[in-house]
């Protein structure tokens, strides 16, 4: 099946089940603070699983662009590492407000996947939240899946939440195993780590709000959010292992080999850059542009990184913004508030390139040059992290992906000290007057890797307060 014929199947089936068809919103929230980008087919929803807002259906179906690069669920680092992790990918959900529960939620997905798509029973591993019975019983005693591929976890992977707050509870995942020649244990042991075994779809039992202070409140009405990674489906039913090995993949990397020179498309430069630019063009579709702030920020380093990743390739002439052609003949026709605004992305994206073009090639050459005087030490200098920084605009999480490429490590405390003495400067400087105003941007330092997601969550939520 293609990934096309896999969105029509999903919606099709769960049109039958009195499922109202709703179009995917953007990537970029509506109006909530909360959130840097829609990462999940329940944002659109929130107000109604909250109950302050009623829609005139109960079942709704969606396949909802989402991107993943930022705040609570945050793949950026995963992406080029992982066979199953993109910025960019899209949610093939069903949700019930208030309806249906449990039962119904479970007893669709085991039909759809097995009857409808005809997986075989065998291959698909199902996880439960430890404490809910209730959903295992379900599993066990009503499905009769089998004990062997039957575990429960704790809250850390079965029990969801969009962000630090709002609509949360306990889920249920089910898994796809490719395999014994692919490394990595089952949900639940200690060896899961690995692509052996895939999580595709999981259904979450929305019981909770969460406030700022952790209580959870219980919803209005019990309700069900459920996500399945469309890429991962279609790997799965496309017989290929890695999800940038599918239809839709194909052809983006293929048009990035093609640019780039490259006749070994398995690189993994060029899945980055595949990526990349689904979550760059719909970003900018939605109405965000490359700036030094926010989301704008997130969307600069994404782009920088595909940049690099190009140029580590060998290409030094914008390259980037020439995958939006072949990006929208693959996922236009899905989604044509893309194809609309392709001329303004391409626009978007060659300025951004041209700008970052003057310092990347002096930058490199600087991190080279600081790489070449570690004589054997595994750590790059804070000092250099921030020169990259702020005089050759490296965004510092693109200086750890160079940095982990070559099995380095950054002096994080370093480089927050060069930070912390660029800011007293600026402090200085404003003092003495100029009603020039310098901005620092904290985000370089908010998005450090190391941090927990959920850290650099609450900071990207306290930035926006600033
Ligand atoms: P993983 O454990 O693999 O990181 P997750 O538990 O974070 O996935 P959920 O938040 O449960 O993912 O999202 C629901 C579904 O969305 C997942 O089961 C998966 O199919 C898909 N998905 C999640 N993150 C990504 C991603 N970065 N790229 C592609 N698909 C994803
Ligand atoms: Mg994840
Ligand atoms: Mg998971
Ligand atoms: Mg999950």
């Amino acid at each position: 099946m293609t990934s096309a014929e896999i969105r029509q199947a999903f919606i099709d089936y769960f049109a039958e089940q009195g499922h109202h068809p709703v179009h995917s919103s953007p990537v970029i929230p509506g109006n909530d603070p909360t959130l840097l980008f829609t990462n999940a087919g329940m944002v659109q929803f929130k107000e109604t699983f909250l109950g302050q807002e009623v829609r005139d259906y109960a079942r709704a179906v969606s396949v909802q662009r989402c991107i993943r690069a930022g705040g609570k669920h945050n793949d950026l680092e995963n992406v080029g590492y992982t066979a199953r992790h993109h910025t960019f990918f899209e949610m093939l959900g069903n949700f019930s407000f208030g309806d249906y529960f449990k039962p119904e939620a479970i007893q669709f997905a085991w039909t759809f996947l097995t009857e409808r798509l005809g997986l075989p029973a065998e291959k698909l591993w199902v996880t439960v939240f430890e404490e809910d019975d209730e959903a295992a019983d379900i599993w066990l005693k009503e499905l009769g899946v089998s004990s062997a591929r039957f575990s429960r976890c704790g809250a850390k992977d079965n029990f969801w939440s969009m962000g630090d707050t709002g609509p949360c509870g306990p889920c249920s995942e089910i898994f796809y195993d490719h395999g014994p020649s692919i490394p990595g244990g089952p949900p639940g042991t200690p060896d899961e780590d690995g692509d052996r075994y895939i999580e595709i779809w999981n259904l979450v039992f929305m019981q909770f709000d969460r406030s700022a202070d952790g209580t959870l409140t219980p919803l209005p009405k019990p309700s069900v959010d459920t996500g399945m990674g469309l890429e991962r489906l279609a790997a799965v039913l496309q017989g290929v292992h890695n999800n940038y090995d599918i239809d839709l993949f194909k052809t983006l990397v293929n048009a990035a080999a093609q640019l780039t020179g490259q006749s070994d498309t398995s690189l993994s430069s060029l899945r980055v850059i595949a990526d990349h630019i689904r979550s760059c063009a719909f970003i900018i579709a939605d109405g965000v542009l490359p700036s030094n702030e926010g989301r704008g920020y997130v969307l600069r380093r994404i782009i920088r990184r595909a940049i690099r990743h190009g140029y580590k390739l060998g290409q030094t002439q914008p390259f980037f913004h020439q995958l939006v052609a072949p990006l929208v003949a693959e996922m236009g026709e899905a989604y044509p508030e893309l194809a609309a605004k392709a001329a303004e992305v391409t626009r978007a994206l060659k300025l951004e390139e041209e700008r970052f073009a003057e310092t990347l090639e002096n930058g490199m050459a600087h991190l080279e040059q600081a790489i070449a005087g570690l004589a054997g030490a595994t750590q790059i200098d804070g000092e250099t992290i921030f020169k990259l920084y702020d005089t050759y605009g490296f965004p510092v999480d693109l200086t750890a992906d160079i940095a982990r490429e070559r099995g380095l490590t950054l002096d994080e405390a370093g480089f927050e000290q060069a930070m912390q003495a660029q800011r007293e400067r600026a402090r200085a400087a404003n003092s003495f007057g100029g009603n020039q105003t310098v901005r620092i941007d904290c985000q370089a330092v908010t998005e450090f890797v190391g941090y927990s997601n959920d850290q650099a969550h609450a900071k990207v939520v306290g930035l926006f307060v600033d």
